[in-house]
């Protein structure tokens, strides 16, 4: 499709900011306040129907129909301002529009200034579609535009991350987002109060939901969805996704994370964190594989239960009323779909020894190759980024699968004794089907605190550690302390008291202090 602000030439991956999407016809199909079905009618015969000429001609109506603007960029402001006097736009919006492309005028020369404002004038316009970059930067080549009513739009600020939905939690969860102490057993006693704390970290700070033209009821609608399908395990239930959420939120957006992503890299980690274990049913792939379960079967051994969790975070998408990524260019939407899939399969922990492998290797490279960052307004870096952005986008995503590791002590001896819970009732279930019970999950004889200073040792340290290059804030130390601590709390636990379960020893580590 041409494109008037952002024409972002051919390229396989596609990926576009909001110019492209917030520019294309289909934004407009669905956008907040509106019946989506009659959006679709109104184009579909918008696009059949032949442009009309309104350039200079002030008395065409351009509230009905299609108009067409064939003109100079110059007179662009003109046919705004026409829009405002019949009432296609209202007079805020119009001041909004005026605003960037009087900047896009002054800025509209060369370089990253331009590309900003270019962006910016999408933002604030949404009016513009099909024609091309270069005539709009050289301010003077022709240009159609297909404007139909503009969308009501929630409140929308030209500022990155000024987005703010009207709720009266928006401090709380501005501060829950990003909090070193989350703890996500807190969560799960108002399913919506934790399904807006997710919505809100989609507009806060990357306003993904004002770059997306994100109906934010729609995008609840998902969430909420979501969570109704994840089971009441001990450890894979709702509160484990949200904790993972959480977690790659505030690595994100507090530790700086988020510098090496470009917008949709960071609605698909986010997306994917909180689909990631959806329908868990608690017990684990070798199970799965082993009973022959349906899930097996259908996924041929590979990665059932992840491949399920990635596409039940698709069907719920695609209900009724859930998919608040309709507006998405079929090509931009199998871009952020490829990139959940990926993140959602890198946290299958038979790809952990590959993954971290591979980690280490790229980080220890860094020197001379070093991952690049702002990516998010230039198409060129995009490309050239895009093999490293999507390995870190899985790397990230599977680290924080494993973020209880490394949150305090007190959150995270209570999730170990979750997941050894978790593996108990597996292998409860094993045995009672005559099979043999899997390491770690024999209630009479194992404990998962026995294996958690290996585990932190051998398995997370390696992942942690370059994650935490990508950090700052203090965060890397944070959160490396916190896993070191947890390491020597169990090596202690269990030098004091034996290979007692976690749900023994933790309790005995707490009159240990006392
Ligand atoms: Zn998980």
């Amino acid at each position: 499709m041409g494109n008037y602000i952002c024409s972002q030439g051919q390229s396989q991956e596609h990926e576009q900011d909001v110019s492209l999407r917030v520019n294309s016809r289909e934004a407009y199909a669905v956008s907040a306040d509106r019946d989506p079905e009659l959006w679709k009618k109104q184009m579909n015969a918008d696009r059949d129907s032949q442009p009309r000429d309104v350039t200079g001609s002030r008395g065409t109506s351009v509230t009905t129909g299609t108009p067409k603007f064939v003109g100079s960029f110059g007179k662009l402001r003109g046919f705004v301002r026409k829009c405002l006097e019949d009432s296609v736009i209202d007079e805020s919006y119009f001041q909004e529009l005026k605003t960037a492309l009087d900047d896009l005028g002054t800025h509209g020369g060369k370089g990253h200034e331009r590309d900003r404002m270019r962006h910016i004038t999408v933002m604030s316009s949404a009016l513009f579609t099909d024609s091309s970059e270069q005539e709009v930067a050289d301010g003077m080549g022709l240009m159609d535009m297909h404007i139909p009513k503009p969308p009501l739009r929630k409140k929308l600020s030209l500022n990155e991350g000024s987005f703010i939905i009207e709720n009266e939690g928006v401090t709380e969860f501005s501060a829950l987002l990003i909090d070193e102490n989350f703890n996500c057993r807190t969560r799960g006693l108002m399913i919506q109060m934790d399904v807006q704390a997710v919505v809100y970290a989609f507009s806060t700070p990357y306003n993904l939901v004002g770059r997306y033209n994100i109906d934010t009821a729609i995008l609840e609608n998902w969430v909420t969805a979501l969570s109704v399908r994840y089971k009441d395990n001990p450890y894979h239930n709702w509160m484990h996704a949200f904790d993972v959420f959480q977690f790659l939120h505030m690595a994100l957006a507090r530790g700086g994370a988020g510098e090496y992503f470009n917008f949709q890299d960071i609605l698909a980690i986010l997306c994917g964190a909180i689909g990631h274990d959806v329908g868990h049913a608690g017990t684990n792939n070798a199970f799965l594989v082993n009973t022959g379960h349906k899930l097996a079967v259908t996924y041929n051994d590979r990665s059932p239960l992840e491949n399920m969790h990635a596409a039940c975070c698709f069907e719920t998408l695609k209900a009724e009323g859930n998919n608040f990524l309709e507006i998405l260019t079929t090509k931009d939407f199998m871009n952020f779909r490829m990139k959940v899939i990926e993140n959602i399969l890198a946290t299958d922990m038979y790809h952990h020894f590959e993954l971290v492998d591979k980690f280490h290797e790229r980080v220890s490279h860094s020197t001379d190759s070093p991952f690049v960052k702002d990516t998010k307004h230039c198409r060129d870096l995009q490309k050239e980024t895009k093999e490293d952005r999507h390995f870190l986008m899985q790397a990230f995503t599977h680290m924080g699968d494993l973020c209880h590791c490394t949150r305090s002590w007190d959150i995270h001896a209570v999730l170990v004794t979750c997941l050894e819970e978790e593996f108990f009732s597996q292998g409860d279930r094993e045995k009672a089907a005559g099979l043999t019970i899997s390491p770690m999950m024999n209630r009479s004889k194992d404990s998962a605190a026995a294996g958690q200073t290996f585990f932190l040792d051998k398995l997370v340290t390696p992942m942690l550690d370059p994650f935490c290059t990508f950090l700052n804030e203090g965060l890397p130390e944070l959160l490396t302390h916190n896993l070191t601590n947890n390491r020597d709390k169990w090596a202690e636990l269990v030098k004091k008291h034996g290979k007692l379960p976690a749900k023994e020893l933790v309790p005995l580590g707490l009159l240990d202090i006392e």
